[in-house]
């Protein structure tokens, strides 16, 4: 059995990602401090996978730490999902963006050359291509034009590993560019459990739609696009979970580096999104028209020919899924995990 280093596996991708490989057949290890998770979501994982996990409360920035794990625990790869994610937060503590979102990358990268790890998947974002010069986004699409300290924490991610896998020819790493993941395992068991005001649309519908948030800002209606709303490619966080799995199979047997987007190659406007939770959900949800964030974009639509291609994924889940599967799991878990 090939076992694999989950960096963030309390986290909403980490923890979906840990489902999809201990389905598969993988052995994970979580590692992740609880910055912005909750360790009750490993108690599901078992319950809800019948399968046990090693997990590990540490700072991936601590380079002596990552090393004894991994070789303590025979590792075969490395999904790197830790690092701080909110856009506007990271305007105002650059410092702390960049110190974390690179020190943990540093931190892995020193770690598996002193053990011998050389397969490496990163959570990249689909935030890299910054404002689209075409549409849909191929990832020749040229990177770094990003408006805010977290997009360029994921670009420098990307060069770097860029660089290791150049320098060290018997790595492979595989950079998967996430379009908008939304929903939540069907078991309503695991989801995004965002605290205080969200800073992604999902989130915010759904707390809105529990009554926790009285109206929901749409960040614009006034863009070039059919209803005026932002168009994003939304997709659902298992397909994404199994898409890992996918790079996984695929670094088997490559070596070098790969940029690869992740999502369903269509786009959805914030007006449909909120319809599908409404529809799903029986309830009416207030709006209220704000101003544009700065920075956004009217659209953002992946490219998935190369996925498909190179790791035979592409998503399964509907728009409908999404919105149920993300229902269920904010309908029985308002507070997060925290409620219980
Ligand atoms: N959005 C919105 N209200 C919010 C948050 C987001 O209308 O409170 C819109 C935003 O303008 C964009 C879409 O929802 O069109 C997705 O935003 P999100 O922050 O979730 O993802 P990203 O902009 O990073 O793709």
């Amino acid at each position: 059995m090939k076992n694999i280093l989950v960096t963030g596996g309390a986290g909403y991708v980490g923890s979906h990602v840990i489902v999809s490989l201990l389905e598969q057949g993988y052995g994970a290890v979580s590692v992740d401090n609880f910055y912005n998770s909750s360790p009750k979501v490993y108690q599901r994982l078992r319950e809800l996978t019948g399968k046990d996990f090693i997990d590990i409360e540490a700072d991936v920035c601590d380079e002596a730490k990552m090393k004894e794990v991994m070789a303590k625990h025979d590792l075969w790869a490395v999904i790197h999902c830790a690092g701080y994610k909110a856009v506007p937060e990271s305007v105002s503590k650059p410092l702390e963006y960049y110190q974390n979102n690179l020190g943990t990358t540093f931190s892995l990268c020193n770690a598996m050359r002193q053990t011998g790890v050389t397969r490496f998947v990163f959570s990249s974002s689909a935030t890299v291509y910054g404002e689209p010069q075409f549409l849909p986004y191929t990832e020749e699409h040229p990177t770094g034009n990003c408006t805010n300290p977290y997009g360029m924490s994921k670009v420098m991610n990307e060069r770097i590993l860029t660089d290791m896998a150049a320098a060290n020819p018997d790595w492979g790493v595989v950079l998967l560019r996430y379009f908008n993941p939304i929903g939540a395992h069907p078991s309503g068991r695991i989801g995004d459990a965002p605290g205080g005001i969200p800073n992604n649309i999902m989130p915010y519908i759904l707390k809105v739609a529990n009554g926790l948030l009285p109206v929901l800002p749409i960040a614009g209606d006034d863009y070039d696009t059919p209803d005026g709303t932002g168009l994003r490619d939304y997709l659902h966080i298992s397909d994404l979970a199994e898409g890992h799995v996918a790079a996984l199979r695929y670094l088997e047997d490559f070596t070098g580096s790969e940029a690869v987007n992740l999502g369903t190659g269509q786009s959805v406007s914030v007006r449909e999104l909120i319809r599908g939770i409404e529809k799903t959900s029986g309830k009416t949800l207030p709006t209220e028209i704000k101003s544009r964030r700065p920075g956004d974009i009217a659209e953002a639509r992946a490219d998935v020919s190369k996925a498909k291609r190179l790791f035979g994924w592409e998503t399964k889940k509907t728009l409908e899924e999404m919105c149920a599967d993300a229902w269920r799991w904010a309908s029985q878990n308002p507070q997060g995990y925290e409620g219980e």
